[in-house]
């Protein structure tokens, strides 16, 4: 499943590729997403320019002369930046159609993906007015992660993937941060220290902008995400590693089932 590194280097790898450019069409093949998308959106995008790309949680926004558009990528969309004439493969759902010749085409095989239009600010549209903080913006700091911890007996790998608390911390990077901030992830949240909040409100960021910067070395014309680690898989620390040795000290990472999913840790680093 792409998660916030792979939305974010998937942004990074479309943004040359529309921005300033005016759309010639988006021609839909599939509306039945996630949600069906709307019979106006082509008509109403239809001679706009790009202005810019953004990003909200897993949302990738093109914000347009008089609108945006949103775009998910659900459990296994991706986007290629193609030749307009290029053959489509089956689970192409769409193509937006730019003055270049070139066609942002979206292909989602489980069909999980969604794309909605507002004229709007798309802060306030219902998919984005109430999520959490972006755990790369400065409101997500120690002060928040202490404040959000406090009364909360959950673990704390738990609360770090509940997207109502802080969006996109998905399970790898969220076991990649425990670890560098050498915290084990069945502690209860609010039995973290104040150091322990700073060390880990320091991993979370550093993990992610870790793999938005590899993914971003990976990308070429063709926009991957598949929600494959790809390269970031050689820096992990622990996830996948059960029986392997630590990077650090060499005793073999652990793994056992919480919350459904898989979770890492090295006995000895983490406390
Ligand atoms: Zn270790």
């Amino acid at each position: 499943m792409p998660e916030l590194p792979e939305v974010e280097t998937t942004r990074r790898g479309v943004d040359p590729h529309v921005v300033g450019r005016k759309i010639v069409a988006l021609a839909i093949h599939e509306p039945r997403l996630r949600w069906r998308i709307a019979d106006n959106i082509p008509t109403e995008v239809k001679g706009q320019v790009v202005r810019q790309t953004g990003r909200r949680a897993k949302y990738l926004l093109l914000e347009l002369e008089s609108g945006t558009l949103l775009l998910h990528l659900g459990m296994s969309g991706s986007l290629r930046v193609l030749p307009a004439e290029t053959p489509r493969l089956i689970h192409d759902h769409f193509d937006l159609l730019l003055d270049s010749g070139i066609t942002l085409r979206f292909n989602d095989p489980r069909r999980f993906g969604s794309l909605h239009y507002t004229t709007s600010d798309p802060n306030e549209h219902p998919l984005l007015a109430h999520l959490a903080p972006e755990p790369l913006d400065d409101a997500f700091n120690a002060d928040y992660l202490w404040k959000i911890t406090r009364k909360r007996k959950v673990a704390i790998k738990q609360l770090l993937m509940n997207s109502t608390l802080v969006v996109g911390v998905g399970n790898i990077y969220a076991s990649e941060a425990l670890f560098r901030a050498r915290i084990r992830p069945r502690r209860q949240a609010s039995s973290l220290k104040r150091d322990e909040v700073v060390r880990l409100t320091r991993a979370v960021k550093a993990v992610l902008k870790m793999a938005i910067r590899v993914g971003g070395t990976t990308l070429r014309d063709y926009v991957n995400a598949e929600g494959n680690p790809g390269y970031f898989k050689q820096k992990l620390y622990v996830y996948e590693r059960n029986g392997q040795p630590c990077r650090v000290c060499e005793t073999p990472v652990k793994q056992f089932t919480q919350g459904q999913r898989s979770t890492y840790f090295c006995p000895t680093c983490q406390k």
